[in-house]
């Protein structure tokens, strides 16, 4: 009787469908293997690539860890493909590198239960920046969750959906959890509009999208003060017409991308989050009730919206503004979502969340965990930590390269970082380059600077091999920095 553990499959990945066993090898010069034990004549023999031996009465199957064994596996073992994650408090935890999901399986574990994982997260801009494909996305997610013998659910987002075409392609790779960002269509114009120029822009707006007209909306919104545990909001003409020119549009975007995920999901369960995070002015509480009423009769059901809130959100970095301000904001958007829409309640979203350590609690405190938390390019730091500790000389060209790179690469980002703050690369000494990381320039220097890093021939290739090299060094830098993300979470208050 052969075992899989005697042929160098990692311990925690074996797993079984009844019939055959199934374990992740790591081999120096190969690379991570699939190695299957099947019942001869096994159906998925036909299913499964790799090379085939015969062991008595079973065959023994190597292969490499590829798109299509990573298919195979996911039918075999249920647990591996991503699921609906509904009201759950849940973290995103994006990896354009496509090596961290073993780092955050085990941070999900150390944090405690209580928060469900998503570990396949990109948005559509960044798989272009990094040159990956929504499927290999999924499937680094579905080799991470493999290799940790991770079995409780996980979801995958489809990041910051644009357009149609985003969807098919997000469908067509299995993401169960579907982020459509309408911020394109957000008019951050009608902050500053006056009364006659806000009424023709309210007239002006696409009534039959909406399928709606202004005295419809008018009458629908006259004297309206809706009440949300005690918290009145008011609208009266001028600010909803505010509203309904910022917001209109995105909102008949975000129904019509819903409309075609629905036919394209052909029946296959899935869960959507609204996102009008990306924009310049934060969103009002009357506007936050205007997205989901009209939303709501529209068609459009969703677990998570992601309203812009208050103050700062860059990238990498914490929370810029007043926290107690933040709060009190933020009690008003929590109880919208729990009362707004007869659906019941969803979900507030944070995006950029990373690195957000000082508004955790209140977070978690006024949502009352009906929480997502939404991290991607704090792992690409966290990679940058990793070999800053073993290749002093990689860390610092990918550094120079950032630095170089920034004024270009940033102009997408919500980022401030100066370069003439951030610290000279010749005045840091090697054993204190990680502190390079703490330092608030050079953090957001770095943070944005990843795709352009990551095409880069002569920086890819050396990044990737070093991690690939070193799994276990830069699963532990994940694990300390997201334990921090994840424990105020999975704590919800007195219990
Ligand atoms: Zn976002």
């Amino acid at each position: 009787m052969i075992s899989l553990e005697r042929l160098g499959v990692l311990e925690r990945s074996v797993a079984s469908d009844g019939t055959a066993e199934f374990g992740l090898a790591h081999a120096a010069d190969t690379g991570p293997r699939l190695v299957a034990l099947l019942p001869k004549n096994a159906p998925l023999l036909g299913t499964l690539e790799g090379e085939p031996a015969a062991r008595g009465d079973r065959t023994l199957l190597v292969g490499p860890a590829s798109a299509r064994n990573a298919a195979a596996l996911r039918a075999a073992l249920p647990w591996l493909a991503p699921r609906t994650l509904g009201n759950r408090t849940s973290a995103g935890l994006g990896d354009r590198l496509g090596l961290a999901t073993p780092g955050h399986v085990r941070a999900v574990r150390a944090a405690g239960s209580g928060v469900a994982p998503v570990f396949a997260q990109q948005s559509v801009r960044e798989m272009e920046r990094t040159a990956r494909t929504p499927q290999e996305v999924i499937d680094d997610a579905t080799w991470g969750v493999f290799a940790e013998g991770w079995r409780e659910v996980h979801g995958a987002d489809a990041d910051h959906l644009k357009t149609a075409a985003d969807v098919d392609a997000s469908v067509a790779a299995g993401y169960t959890f579907f982020t459509f960002d309408p911020g394109e269509h957000v008019d951050d114009a009608a902050e500053s509009l006056d009364g006659p120029s806000l009424r023709s822009a309210f007239d002006g707006l696409p009534w039959e999208d909406l399928a709606d007209r202004p005295q419809d909306m008018r009458r629908r919104y006259r004297d309206y003060a809706f009440e949300a545990e005690g918290h009145k909001v008011r609208f009266d003409e001028l600010s909803l017409a505010r509203a309904a020119v910022k917001y209109g549009r995105a909102v008949g975007h975000a129904a019509g991308l819903f409309r075609h995920l629905v036919e394209a999901a052909r029946g296959r369960p899935f869960e959507v989050e609204v996102s009008v995070d990306e924009t310049e002015s934060p969103t009002t509480h009357a506007e936050h009730v205007f997205i989901a009423r009209e939303l709501q009769r529209l068609g459009v059901r969703w677990v998570s919206l992601a309203p812009r809130y208050v103050g700062r959100f860059e990238k990498g970095v914490d929370y810029i503004g007043d926290v107690s301000a933040f709060e009190a904001d933020l009690a008003v958007h929590a109880a919208i979502a729990r009362t707004v829409v007869p659906g019941g309640p969803y979900k507030l979203s944070l995006h950029s969340g990373s690195d957000k350590f000082s508004i955790y609690p209140a977070f978690v405190r006024q949502t009352e965990g009906l929480a997502h938390l939404k991290t991607a390019g704090t792992s690409y730091l966290e990679a940058l930590r990793t070999i800053s500790s073993l290749d002093a000389g990689l860390f610092r060209e990918v550094y120079a390269f950032a630095r170089e790179r920034y004024e270009e690469d940033r102009a997408s980002y919500h980022v401030s970082a100066r370069p003439d703050r951030a610290p000279v690369p010749d005045d840091v000494g090697d054993a204190d380059l990680p502190r390079i990381l703490e330092q608030f320039d050079a953090r957001e220097i770095l943070h944005v600077t990843f795709g352009s890093a990551l095409q880069e021939a002569g920086l890819r290739e050396r990044i990737l091999g070093l991690l690939r090299d070193n799994p276990e060094r830069y699963a532990a830098d994940l694990v300390a920095h997201f334990v921090r993300h994840l424990q105020p979470f999975t704590r919800r208050g007195p219990s």
